[in-house]
């Protein structure tokens, strides 16, 4: 049985310049999602009562930018070293004095739930907890490239953060800190100033992102769940010269009537990425009433429910697309459809289907009154 948390207030710190990852890697993305918000949503969600959040004095609009959504957080400013910033955050939050206060680095953004309820937990005959992780490669002691001894592993272990401790242990330990020595973490000055510090179990997705390479391991460590979204279209024939279907001008005796370039295709599909989200139709972002998508060209419409999905930190997996009619005939522009929509959705070609059939004479498609198109898009999102 899960056990409820005990109240808690959180100091996360974010106020490096993070230079080894290439810049400020806080307000960067991490899945559609900057850093920062990671573990700012994961201590809000775990139940942080006040949560105060230490950025450099110029890095303000930043966060702010980020998190300007979300309720139950306040900005310190950071200080000349991370210490600095700790206290500058511990003074921002006050007390209570035996309130636990879970200091965490905004640089470790895929923080869980059960890493909070471990440190919480650890505190009741602790004085702090430190989430880490046993060493699983053998060490070795090397000077100039050359080996110099092996390092028992079995005593050492890779500290991680959010590390709990009550208010007043926090602060007195800082006070007690000798100047002019650099703490590393709070662990470490509460176990200086002669806490007695309990190790809990950590996690391999907490790692820090300090080099530009760890976000692409970071991003692969993301839980995703995979959606299938369908779609579904139809356009009446009209005199004309020539048909866009996904996205390729195809000579013909007739043409499609639509308020855009009338590719029932392409809004089929673009349709699929939409319902795979569940963000509503392509009629919600491009009212037809709007003059301003007449004559349009229906790519805009596909790019745009893409930029939506990569915005949520999502990708298309696949999509498969079928026309409906009896002329024009299909099959020899498939390749050229095909390729049209790789390009636009930047997929390999065999995750790209275009299919067409007849319905036999039967039905408006049958009869020739128009065309009809139906889409799949499977996607990956954040789950
Ligand atoms: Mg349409």
């Amino acid at each position: 049985m899960i056990r409820s948390l005990p109240p808690f207030a959180a100091v996360v710190v974010a106020a490096g310049s993070g230079m080894r990852a290439g810049g400020a890697k806080q307000w960067r993305s991490l899945a559609g999602k900057p850093v920062v918000r990671w573990s700012i949503e994961a201590l809000l969600d775990g139940g942080a009562e006040d949560l105060v959040l230490v950025v450099a004095p110029e890095a303000r609009p930043d966060a702010e930018a980020c998190l300007s959504d979300l309720t139950g957080w306040r900005l310190a400013d950071g200080g000349a070293t991370r210490a600095d910033s700790v206290r500058n955050g511990l003074e921002a939050l006050g007390g209570p004095e035996t309130r636990a206060v879970l200091v965490h680095d905004a640089a470790r953004p895929l923080l869980t739930a059960s890493v909070i309820g471990r440190v919480l937990h650890a505190l009741e005959d602790a004085d702090g907890a430190l989430p880490a992780l046993p060493v699983a490669d053998s060490l070795r002691r090397a000077t100039d490239g050359v080996m110099a001894g092996a390092v028992n592993r079995e005593a050492l272990w890779r500290a991680q953060t959010p590390q709990a401790f009550r208010f007043r242990t926090l602060v007195d330990a800082y006070a007690a800190w000798p100047t002019g020595e650099t703490a590393t973490d709070e662990a470490t000055v509460v176990e200086r100033a002669g806490g007695r510090v309990r190790i809990v179990e950590g996690d391999a997705r907490l790692l820090k992102l300090t080099y530009p390479e760890d976000f692409a391991m970071a991003e692969a460590l993301i839980p995703r769940q995979i959606r299938v979204g369908q779609g579904f279209d139809a356009h009446r024939w009209g005199p004309g010269t020539s048909v866009w279907l996904c996205g390729v001008e195809i000579a013909h005796d007739q043409t499609l009537i639509g308020h855009s370039d009338a590719d029932a295709g392409l809004h089929a599909l673009t349709d699929a990425i939409l319902g795979a989200m569940g963000d509503g139709d392509i009629g919600d972002h491009f009212p037809p009433t709007d003059p301003q998508w007449k004559g349009a060209s229906s790519d805009l419409f596909l790019i745009h429910a893409v930029e939506r999905l990569t915005a949520r930190g999502g990708r298309l997996v696949n999509v498969d697309v079928t026309l409906i009619c009896e002329r024009p005939k299909v099959k020899p522009h498939r390749q050229a459809m095909r390729e049209r929509l790789a390009a636009l959705l930047s997929l390999p070609l065999d995750a790209v289907s275009v299919k067409a059939t007849t319905t036999e004479a039967m039905g408006f498609t049958g009869r020739g009154e128009g065309l009809a198109a139906q889409a799949l898009a499977t996607i990956e999102l954040p789950a």
